[in-house]
Order: C-alpha cells, then structure tokens, then sequence
C-alpha cells in the first residue's frame, strides 16, 4: 500500500504567511514543467517497489490552475507505469477562485473523487491581508458548486488564530463550514514562518498575531463544535465524519511508503526520506540532463522511532507498540513514562495501541518528546 504526492509549484500570487515551494511567473515554462513531472513518475516507478497505490494527491502550490489535458497527462503516467487500485482516492488542493462549473467538469472527467478547498477565512479584512486570491463571495459559494457537481468527498481548511478573530468571530467560521454538509474539516494555527511576508509585517508591528490563551480557545471551541456535529477529530487538525477520513494523509501517519514527484516533493520508503530541489528551474534542467534533483537522508534508528512516535500520537489510530518495539526495544523508562500519562489520564493503552484522550491531545507535542529516544 503507498500513495503519490505531485507537487504543482505555481500559484497565481504570494499569501503574505505562506513558505511553500511555489512560483507566480511560471507560464513559459508550464508546459515542460508538466513534462518533467510527468517523466519523473516514470523514472522513479521502481521507488515504491510494485507496492499498490492506494491515493494519488495534488498539493502545491495550487494544483486547480492546472487544465484538464495536465492534469490527464500526469495521471497517465501513474496509471501506466504503477499498480494502482481500482477505487483510488484522487484528491486535489482547489482555492476557491478555480472551483468554476467548467473545472468541476474537467476534475470530475479525469477522475478527482476528492477536494480539498482552502477557504481559510470568511472575512473580506482577512483575505486581504493574506494575500488571498479569492473572495469571501467565492468561499461562500464553491462547496455548493462543487457539491452540484457531484463531488461529495469534500475538506475545507480554516485558519485559526489570526490577528483580531474574536471567539465569536471563529464560531461563526466553524458554524459555516458546519451549515456546508461538508464530511471533512481541516484547521490549523496561523505561524509566523521565518521567511514570509507576514514575518516582516509583525516584526514592523503592522500585524499583531493572537496569543497562546486565544490559540487555545480557539481550538477547543473547534473540537467541541465539531465534536456536537458529528466529526471525529482523527488527527489533531483533522475532523472527519464517518468514512471520511483522508486516505492519503492517513497513510503519512500509519507510516506508509509515498513517493513525491514535482520541485520540493518529499518521499519515505520506511528506511530513507528523499526529497526534491525546491527551485523550479534546477529542477527542470536536471530532468532534462537526467542529472541528479533529489537529496536523501538514511533515518537514524532514533528518528524513525520518534517520527512514528510524533505523527501516531496525533492521530486515533495511535501508536503500535510492537511496530515501535521492532524500530527499537522499548526501555524502562520508555514504559515508565507511558505508566505517567496513563495515570493522569492523558493515555490509554488498549491491547498495545498507545492512545492520547482528548486532555492528551492538548498535550501532544510534550507528550512526544518526553518519550522520544534522544541520541
Ligand atoms: S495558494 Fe497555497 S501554496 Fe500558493 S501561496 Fe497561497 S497558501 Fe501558498
């Protein structure tokens, strides 16, 4: 079981907190972007060894800018050169201004079965400052359009923690996506990344993020509101009804081999991580001279035990103690530790599987890293 991660690096602009891999001049070299990409996928077919492709996902970057006959050309060659399974998850990363009548067309013709819609705010203020290309007019309108048209495996992202959301303000925000129908729910913290433009506008004072206690209520008000909704909060970000959960990014988290093609991609095959030049042009000129674009790093023993550690505690389907035990023997104070927060209630043990509860999930990161193997 593996899934393919396509990395489309172009954007239409620069929101102001962004620090992905993307580039907003890209049409003169659009073409033969999609062509190295597309040749990537057949020279690494042998990297996930004939495992079954389980999802395939379009992230970047903004994906939705791509055209149908693209979007055909990249699936092509994951169809023709992998074992892919019949009911596959295809998902793509859709902004509001690209979900048009004529894309849903073109995204459903090609085999998208899944959306992921980067609303993030239905506050004209906040998309201006962040530099968004769409409109609170768009955010308010795409999940119907993309529901008419048939796509009913929808995710919405939402940012929290922005300067001046009230908790009013925010509840407001989970309410709409809730009133959506939307199956799928993705909500994470505004952070202020090194080299951004929101960076620059806090450190000069014109933006002043929200604090750790206004984070804090945020979030919880996110998990009870979609809790009373009938999400389950599988992952600490991530709220999914039934059957809904992202295959994809479940498998990131269970630890399953992915391969990552397109500028900046990452790759695991449980041993290595293998990751791309994040600089569109080095990227096309070394496909071209079938030179070399990716870097790869031998997982230590400890890291490959406190990456499973970290990504399974954030999630329900938790940490397996014989998969972590065969990473490396479990110590004394390993399960000493364990014995700690089972105490205070901030984890279970069912038959070996190391759960956090809801008070844990607040904790996670601490939790982690009290349990972590230090070299
Ligand atoms: S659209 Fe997405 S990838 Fe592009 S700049 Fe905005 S946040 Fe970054």
């Amino acid at each position: 079981m593996a899934g393919i991660y396509i990395h489309i690096p172009f954007c239409k602009q620069k929101c102001t907190y962004c620090d992905f891999h993307f580039s907003t001049t890209f049409e003169e070299y659009r073409q033969k972007m999609i062509e190295s990409i597309a040749s990537e996928l057949v020279s690494r077919q042998g990297y996930l060894e004939s495992k079954e492709i389980r999802t395939i996902y379009f992230g970047g970057g903004t994906p939705s800018l791509l055209n149908q006959n693209e979007l055909q050309s990249l699936l092509d060659a994951i169809y023709e050169n992998f074992d892919v399974k019949d009911d596959i998850e295809v998902s793509l990363e859709a902004n509001p201004d690209d979900i048009t009548d004529e894309n849903l067309r073109d995204w459903t013709a090609v085999g998208i079965n899944r959306l992921s819609i980067g609303l993030q705010s239905f506050k004209t203020e906040d998309l201006e400052w962040m530099n968004r290309a769409h409109t609170v007019e768009e955010a308010l309108t795409c999940v119907q359009k993309a529901q008419d048209a048939g796509i009913s495996n929808l995710t919405v992202d939402l940012i929290y923690g922005l300067p001046n959301l009230s908790l009013s303000g925010w509840k407001a925000h989970i309410q709409q996506v809730i009133d959506f129908g939307v199956p799928h729910v993705s909500a994470y913290c505004l952070t202020v990344e090194e080299n951004t433009a929101l960076n620059s506008l806090v450190k000069n004072g014109k933006i002043v993020v929200s604090n750790e206690d206004q984070q804090s209520d945020q979030f919880k008000l996110l998990v009870s509101m979609l809790e009373e909704n009938g999400f389950d909060q599988y992952e600490i970000s991530n709220f999914s009804k039934a059957g809904f959960e992202s295959k994809h990014n479940s498998n990131y988290w269970k630890g399953e081999w992915y391969l990552g093609v397109g500028p900046s991609a990452h790759s695991f095959n449980g041993v290595s991580r293998a990751w791309n030049v994040a600089n569109n042009r080095k990227y096309l000129a070394a496909i071209e001279k079938k030179a070399n674009y990716t870097e790869t790093e031998v997982l230590s023993v400890e890291n490959r035990f406190n990456e499973y550690l970290m990504t399974g505690l954030r999630t329900v389907y938790g940490v397996d103690l014989q998969k972590l035990s065969v990473i490396s023997p479990l110590n004394v104070s390993f399960r000493t530790s364990c014995d700690v927060f089972i105490e205070k209630q901030w984890m279970t043990n069912n038959a070996d599987i190391l759960v956090l509860t809801k008070e844990g999930r607040l904790k996670a990161d601490y939790i982690a890293s009290e349990l972590f193997i230090i070299d």
